[in-house]
């Protein structure tokens, strides 16, 4: 049984006591620098409203168990939480849109929620202004944490189960010995530790300085205020009995309490503290997590919230704080262990709303090794080497902070700072009218207006306002014109990592699931599987040498898993920033690519899913004969430096061709099109490769992580399946998040969503229960209020017999 030592007592750290206790796992020593139960961080202040709705499907998880949890749990009979329901108001026609797109989201989740008329907002909240109001979310499972009286309830659990709860103690050190911790040193002596949690919340920088480890997080100071008793507040005599109210079009949010009621306020400018600065128990004012009010942030927010609660209108304001939490770069809370130091693992940047989930997947991972929620979002590896600068984690998470009401698309990218990335593409994609987006941090064309001139040959149905936002009808022209012709796609956003030495094929043998004993220059499409058979990556790898690979992934969570499990004769090294990559696709690549290189191109000489190194011109590359867009063509890869050579090499004997640069959107159209998932998008660690449709990309026989489970598994008596659904209108277009619904009840959630521009038809891939899953089923996909019918339908819609990839 391992020694844990968990830091700090707010609802993370109680949370996750309780789980490992609960589990048990009871060498449990959790260290708190304050006061039990109150000590003084984040959770000692919030007014613990929680709204389940996420756009991330594992963060409304995540809140959903935590609603359960704390529901359940009773503090001297008391509910530790009050379901009063949630109001989420609109009080403009784009705000009542996106509730109706929200309460999609919430459906998709398994949440209860639906849009309500003014008047039954009214009657559930009648201090709201019924002139100003068009309409409401309402969930009536979301409603208040009792954030403390939980910690106490959890707390007190854990102690009976043998954990330990050290008060007025604080960690100052970390020790290690052979790259792995061994303890904490605290101002009450040392403790030793196999595994350090660190839930330390806004303190959580400090932690990790203890360790050398960069944290994504932010601490930002946030306005709340509570008025005085409110005489039409006076019928109320419970601490809650009022739904809680969110009108982000204002930046604000409400709760009642007894007779007075809290108003929280993201409207001000972003107020970033320093970790290191913040104020140890004994000189802190009220506790440390609070800052004095600044009234200058706050002009405005009292006005704003009497337009839509008039009886706010000078009322006095009883108590007020400038509270501390945390933000992160990417709006995703920090979770597992770090790949700087064994045993040292972290859950922090997380909302009383998420603490429960949270807690449940770390003790997961902790004990099972993987948790049961896909967690790839909130990987505490996931992040570039950019991202962890402290200039980008103010700035990112300053931006998040006045974000977070915001009504943002799916596609909207970060603003700021841009452009981080370029590649030696660039330019010439600027030259071309690249219409840019960002992914890694990478500056990526999502089309090029180049190409308008294409429109006149190849159509596309008109799209709605909202989904015509990052869009253009020229992406449908470029993937006509590629499936005609030869277009050439930068693809470098897509990580790269070698795996070299003594060793690499056997270790890529166990922890893949491909066929790799094939001869160098040989290319496999594989899976890496978790102990449960459950999909932690998709992956290319490109046998270079006999102990020489090149592997194409998806994460740097990826990379950290290879890097953590690789012996030590094994060499795993990321190469994306230090190389590129181009898609040269379509029926006419061949004979372009063969313009440029002496080297035989032929479908004999290289063949599907075959590499060669060889020049395109003076430029030397790695062609590896596959496509992701389902034609015949090649990923190109080469080193950074020669990135403008071999784009200019590639363009100037392209125009014999009709060569056109298309952009990620002709991609990923192309891509659905061919039925080709997406990782994190499609599946993830939550799904079976039979369920994802990827048991072929598995091998016979065992041998591999997760060969047990999958071998267990009865492909027949399957519960759940990816599957494709064609919309019957062409014009109806859908985005993906959406919840499928039969007879009218929600069964499943799409995942990616584009229109197919060679076949002419909206697809959505999406997953349903194995009962609906027969081609020919009808469904229907509500995109915000309307219905969209939809069927099962051939998966994949093009070449299913891979012609055109083979040809
Ligand atoms: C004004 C305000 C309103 C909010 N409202 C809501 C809301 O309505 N709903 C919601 O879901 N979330 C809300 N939040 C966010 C929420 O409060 C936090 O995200 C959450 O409480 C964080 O919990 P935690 O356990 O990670 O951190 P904390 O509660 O801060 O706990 C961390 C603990 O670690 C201890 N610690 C730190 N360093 C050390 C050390 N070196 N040694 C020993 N102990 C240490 C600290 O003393 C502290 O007790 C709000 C935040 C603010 C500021």
């Amino acid at each position: 049984m391992p020694k844990i030592v968990i830091i700090g007592a707010g609802i993370v750290g109680c949370s996750l006591a309780d789980e490992l206790t609960e589990r048990g796992y009871c060498d449990v020593v959790v260290i708190e620098k304050g006061k039990l139960w109150k000590p003084g961080g984040s959770t000692s202040h919030a007014p613990g409203v929680v709204f389940q709705t996420n756009g991330s499907r594992t963060m409304a998880q995540f809140a959903r168990q935590t609603v359960e949890k704390l529901y359940n749990l009773r503090h001297g009979g008391e509910r530790c939480f009050l379901k009063v329901g949630s109001l989420e108001i609109a009080t403009t026609p784009e705000r009542l849109a996106d509730l109706h797109r929200r309460s999609g989201l919430a459906i998709a989740a398994g949440i209860n929620g639906r849009v309500i008329s003014t008047e039954e907002a009214l009657k559930m909240h009648p201090l709201l202004a019924r002139d100003k109001l068009l309409g409401a979310l309402y969930v009536p499972d979301d409603g208040i944490a009792r954030a403390l009286l939980a910690d106490e309830v959890m707390g007190e659990r854990s102690i009976s189960r043998g954990a330990r709860f050290i008060a007025e103690c604080e960690v100052l050190a970390i020790d290690q010995s052979d790259g792995r911790v061994i303890g904490v040193r605290t101002t009450q002596g040392s403790f030793p530790a196999d595994i350090v949690v660190s839930c330390a919340g806004i303190w959580g920088p400090k932690i990790g300085a203890m360790v050398g480890m960069s944290k994504a997080i932010q601490p930002l100071a946030h306005q709340l205020c509570y008025t005085m008793s409110m005489p039409e507040l006076a019928s109320c005599t419970g601490e809650a009995e009022l739904p809680v109210l969110r009108h982000q079009g204002s930046d604000l949010y409400f709760r009642q309490k007894g007779q007075s009621l809290a108003v929280g306020w993201y409207g001000h400018r972003p107020l970033p503290v320093n970790a290191e600065e913040i104020l140890p128990c004994e000189l802190a004012g009220v506790m440390p997590s609070q800052l004095p009010f600044t009234t200058e942030e706050w002009k405005g927010a009292m006005e704003r919230a009497s337009e839509v609660i008039p009886a706010l209108k000078c009322k006095e304001i009883a108590e007020s704080m400038n509270g501390l939490f945390s933000f992160t770069v990417d709006n995703f809370p920090l979770m597992g262990e770090w790949s700087g130091l064994k045993g040292f693992w972290v859950a922090e940047a997380v909302w009383i709303t998420h603490a429960g989930g949270v807690a449940r997947a770390m003790a997961e991972w902790i004990i099972d090794g993987h948790p049961s929620l896909a967690v790839h979002e909130c990987d505490v590896n996931r992040f570039d080497p950019h991202q962890l600068g402290p200039l980008h984690i103010e700035e990112r998470g300053a931006q998040n902070y006045v974000e977070v009401y915001d009504l943002l698309h799916p596609l909207q990218p970060m603003e700021s700072p841009r452009p981080l990335r370029t590649t030696g593409f660039y330019q010439r994609q600027q030259e071309l009218g690249g219409f840019f987006l960002e992914a890694s941090g990478y500056e990526r064309p999502q089309w090029y207006e180049a190409n308008a001139a294409l429109l006149d040959q190849y159509r596309s149905p008109n799209r709605d306002e909202w989904s015509s936002k990052f869009w253009s009808p020229i992406i449908g022209a470029e993937s006509c014109a590629v499936r005609d012709g030869v277009g050439l796609f930068d693809i470098t956003t897509l990580k790269r990592t070698e795996v070299t030495g003594k060793g690499a094929l056997e270790f890529l043998e166990r922890f893949t699931t491909g066929n790799l004993r094939k001869k160098p220059g040989s290319i496999t499409y594989c899976l890496m599987l978790n102990e449960r058979a459950g999909i932690l990556s998709d992956i290319t790898v490109m046998r270079r040498g006999e102990q020489d690979f090149f592997v194409g992934v998806n994460s740097n969570t990826d990379i950290n898993y290879l890097k953590r499990e690789a012996p030590n004769t094994v060499h795993v090294q990321d190469i994306t920033a230090g190389t590129v990559g181009l898609g040269l696709f379509g029926p006419r690549s061949r004979e372009l690519a063969q313009s440029l290189t002496r080297d035989d191109l032929s479908n004999e000489a290289l063949s599907y899913f075959r590499l060669k190194n060889t020049y395109l011109g003076h430029v030397p590359v790695m062609l590896c004969r596959l496509s992701y867009v389902g034609e015949l063509g090649y990923e190109i890869y080469t080193t950074a430096d020669l990135a403008l050579k071999l784009w200019d090499t590639l363009w100037q004997a392209g125009k014999k061709y009709g060569l056109i640069a298309a952009g990620r959107g002709a991609f990923n159209s192309m891509r659905l099109e061919k039925g080709y998932r997406s990782y994190g998008t499609d599946m993830n660690s939550e799904h079976n490769p039979y369920e994802a449709g990827l048991s072929f990309a598995v091998r016979k026989g065992g041998g591999f992580n997760g060969a047990a489970a999958f071998n267990e598994i009865n492909p027949n008596a399957l519960t759940r399946r990816l599957v494709c659904l064609v919309l019957e209108n062409p014009q109806h277009v859908v985005l993906g998040k959406e919840p499928v619904l039969h007879q009218g009840k929600a069964v499943g959630y799409v995942t990616s969503a584009y229109f197919g521009h060679t076949i002419g038809r909206q697809l959505a891939y999406a997953w349903v229960p194995e009962a609906l899953s027969a081609q020919g089923t009808g469904v229907s996909i509500r995109y915000f209020d309307r219905d969209y019918p939809a069927t099962v339908g051939q998966d994949p819609q093009y070449d299913p017999q891979m012609k055109r990839l083979r040809s």
